[in-house]
């Protein structure tokens, strides 16, 4: 099974992305996650995007279909993937078409995970993750069981993001009902688009999930 985890940002897609890779046994693909990564071990692509990233603006569509095609090449991905992130412009998703099609596969569903402004901007506010495994966490809605410490890996150390900052969230907003919204229809018209309400708690959002994409669970 290989899905699109569609959402605005503080939407819960990661958060989502990481337990439905977890029940499903797939890989999740998260542009985000690659190019954070990329940043902290100081490449090429890192230092190009630090800056555009931080401003809450997009990585051109060069850098992201490069890091997803490397990603969707290697062998764990044949039996299934979440994108979480990615595509982000039609661009970016006529060139994943391009991709899969070489390669014989295809997208099974794709999820949009629906929030309203206000509350995305309280999620983003007080988010923080685990420096060591990057289980996520907030400040009000889901503080780890024991203060401190990471309920999944038991790590000590935690991050917040330097685009989480009201500045570059009202950027990421703009630009993501300006260039990611549009591939909604695009996926709706391929009958492939479900939506989830993402206003309730975490659990609920995740059973919602579960059954929007039921049928394709043993693909
Ligand atoms: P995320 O972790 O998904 O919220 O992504 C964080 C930031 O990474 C975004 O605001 C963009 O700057 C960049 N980014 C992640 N995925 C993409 C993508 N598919 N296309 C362009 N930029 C991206």
């Amino acid at each position: 099974m290989n899905l699109i985890f569609m959402g605005p940002p503080g939407s819960g897609k990661g958060t989502q992305a990481k337990r439905i890779a977890a029940a499903y046994n797939l890989v999740q693909l998260s542009t985000g996650d690659m190019l954070r990564q990329a940043i902290e071990e100081g490449t090429e692509v890192g230092r190009q995007a630090k800056s555009v990233m931080d401003a809450g603006e997009y990585v051109s569509d060069d850098i992201a279909v490069a890091i997803v095609s490397e990603k969707i090449a290697t062998p764990e991905c044949s039996s299934g993937f979440i994108l979480d992130g990615f595509p982000r412009t039609l661009n970016q998703a006529d060139s994943l078409d391009k991709m899969l099609t070489a390669k014989g596969m295809e997208i099974d569903q794709v999820v949009e995970i629906r929030v309203d402004d206000e509350k995305l901007i309280a999620r983003i506010a007080g988010r923080f993750s685990c420096s060591d495994c990057g289980a996520a966490y907030h400040d009000q809605f889901n503080r780890p069981k024991r203060e401190k410490v990471c309920d999944i890996c038991g790590g000590i150390r935690f991050t917040r993001r330097d685009d989480d900052n009201a500045e570059a969230v009202a950027v990421r907003l703009e630009v993501y009902y300006g260039q990611t919204a549009p591939l909604l229809p695009y996926y709706d018209a391929q009958n492939r688009l479900v939506s989830v309400d993402g206003m309730m708690d975490i659990d609920e959002v995740t059973k919602q999930i579960k059954s929007a994409i039921n049928g394709h669970g043993d693909d």
